[in-house]
């Protein structure tokens, strides 16, 4: 049997991509062990221009290292640069995003390919990823109807499509069943859910919630308009966890313009204030150095967001992505000075969230991952962590925690 080696670039999205792929090789062998493959399957990220430059250095390694092996190129870098690549004999073949499922037949073919398909399949698998023995990923939906002037996603995963609410419902009951008690939606767009066929992501959270043995849902990340009334009155539900990610790239009114987003401040403040009052733990997305940026953008944009209840925060550095509006607008923000407003704002951030953490202090539901010498790691409702000694083997064991010692870097708790 043929050995297949997987190399995965990018986000968790491609990580279940790679699942996907090896679930389906039923002729050949996976292994580990990269320079004795016969085949090595670069699934690629093509987000920005490193990225790329990442996945090109990667297959050039791959000749040297492994000269005889057949290298083919998956995931989104084959939707941008795999064409060129095949055409400059630099991979072996090309398999689209539509093409995963069908890898066992792809790979027997012994002429090159360029199998690209199309982008407006969805697997009929769904994947389903699991931390400990207790939480688990689903992947809901595929790709993205927004068109943010720097982001590729939508030109290499297409157009938002969902799997079914009965083919989630059946998975998520298997796993309930199984003893998972929290479930973590995920997608590219998530809050895009079921919007094709008139559904919403507030109604496929009500049929999850009537699953026997869910105890918590989060949601990986949702965007500040796709929060509806239909949503804000499921807030209240005891099995929805405490925190909600909700994507706001900026805070300048003219940032979001540039960067052709669909949220404003004013409208952003008066939802996050909303949520922050039904006792909600907040994190976002945020982007820093995107070109325009200037000094007094900068400004605006902190004090904007120190007046923003939030609580965590994902800032990026912004980095040029060829292909998309971004990459062609002036003026261009240098590094360092990107590299001093991601600081600044993580501080920002880091002290709201240790406030949040001090008035936060009991009750905390935390379900902890698998631990080593007595030491246990999970996250609260909150989506804050906590480190919790014990004499017990909590591994995926649910805690009610009370006394709580609240640092700087964390929470930390004896049981
Ligand atoms: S919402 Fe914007 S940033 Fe997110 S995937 Fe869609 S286009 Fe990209």
């Amino acid at each position: 049997m043929k050995k297949v080696y997987f190399k995965t670039f990018g986000c968790r999205t491609n990580q279940f991509d790679t699942q996907i792929m090896i679930s389906k090789l039923s002729e050949f062998e996976l292994t580990d062990r990269e320079d004795e493959s016969d085949i090595v399957v670069v699934n690629s990220c093509t987000v920005t221009n490193g990225a790329d430059a990442s996945v090109r250095n990667y297959i050039s390694s791959l000749k040297r290292s492994n000269p005889n092996a057949r290298v083919i190129l998956a995931g989104c870098g084959s939707h941008s640069k795999g064409e060129s690549l095949f055409a400059d004999k630099k991979v072996h073949g090309v398999i689209g995003h539509s093409e995963k499922e069908k890898i066992n037949e792809i790979l027997k073919k012994p002429e090159p390919f360029y199998q690209i398909g199309d982008l407006e399949h969805i697997d009929s698998s769904i994947v389903e990823e699991f931390v400990g023995k207790s939480r688990a990923f689903i992947k809901i939906q595929e790709g993205c109807d927004f068109r943010c002037s720097y982001c590729i996603i939508p030109s290499v995963r297409g157009d938002a499509r969902s799997h079914k609410a009965e083919t989630i419902i059946e998975q998520i009951t298997k796993l309930a069943g199984n003893g998972f008690g929290e479930f973590i939606l995920t997608g590219t767009n998530v809050g895009s859910y079921g919007k094709e066929r008139g559904d919403s992501i507030a109604g496929l959270l009500g049929k999850i919630s009537l699953i026997r043995g869910v105890r918590r849902i989060r949601i990986g990340s949702l965007e500040p308009i796709q929060i509806d009334e239909a949503f804000l009155e499921l807030l209240g539900e005891p099995w929805m966890a405490r925190h909600l990610h909700i994507a706001l790239q900026h805070t300048s009114d003219s940032m979001l313009a540039l960067m052709n987003r669909r949220n404003h401040f004013k409208t952003d403040l008066t939802l996050f204030e909303k949520i922050a009052a039904k006792g909600y733990a907040i994190g976002t997305d945020f982007i820093v150095g995107h070109p325009g940026e200037s000094d007094a953008v900068w400004r605006e944009a902190i004090s904007r967001i120190e007046q923003l209840p939030l609580t965590h925060i994902h800032a990026f550095s912004y980095s040029k992505r060829d292909g998309t509006p971004s990459a062609s607008m002036q003026p261009q923000i240098k590094g360092d000075i990107a590299k001093e407003r991601h600081r600044e704002v993580t501080e920002i951030i880091k002290a709201k969230n240790y406030e949040f953490r001090l008035k936060h202090s009991s009750d905390l539901e935390v379900l902890l991952e698998n631990g080593k010498e007595g030491v246990f790691y999970g996250y609260d409702q909150y989506f804050n962590k906590i480190e919790v000694k014990s004499d017990e083997d909590l591994s995926s064991n649910w805690v009610l925690l009370n006394e709580i010692k609240v640092q700087g870097d964390g929470n930390y708790a004896q049981f």
